[in-house]
């Protein structure tokens, strides 16, 4: 884990640069948070391999499914105390009607929706099918 990068675990420094799905969560330094959330989301979503990964709109890396599945592992155990209880997430997909690119935030505010990493402009709420 690079003191520059503090997701440096769960990122795949040889993923693809054009990624179609991101993850953009709220800012914070707490890699298990992170960690935990993109397991859920690679759990619920098993087409997704690469995951941008954008913390407080910064994009900080590209996760990989087959990077992440055994770093997320050791997270867990490490905060194991954690596990009973373990919140579920409320992720709501967004989507660009331009480019198709899709992307995951927790917490949202309808009146701020997310806007594109393609630069597209607003994205739009998604339910999948
Ligand atoms: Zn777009």
């Amino acid at each position: 884990m690079s003191p520059s990068n503090p997701y440096g675990v769960l990122i795949d420094p040889h993923a693809p640069a054009a990624i179609a799905d991101w993850l953009d969560l709220p800012a914070t330094k707490d890699v298990y948070a992170v960690a935990d959330v993109a397991e859920y989301l690679l759990d619920i979503s098993t087409d997704l391999t690469y995951l941008g990964l954008l913390v407080d709109h910064i994009h900080v890396g590209t996760i990989n499914r087959s990077v992440v599945d055994e770093p997320v592992k050791s997270l867990d155990a490490a905060a194991g105390q954690l596990l009973p209880g373990q919140p579920h997430y409320e992720l709501v997909q967004w989507r660009c009607r331009t480019c198709d690119t899709r992307l995951w935030r927790i917490h949202v505010d309808p009146r701020d929706p997310p806007t594109c990493p393609n630069n597209c402009g607003r994205l739009y709420p998604h339910t999948p099918s």
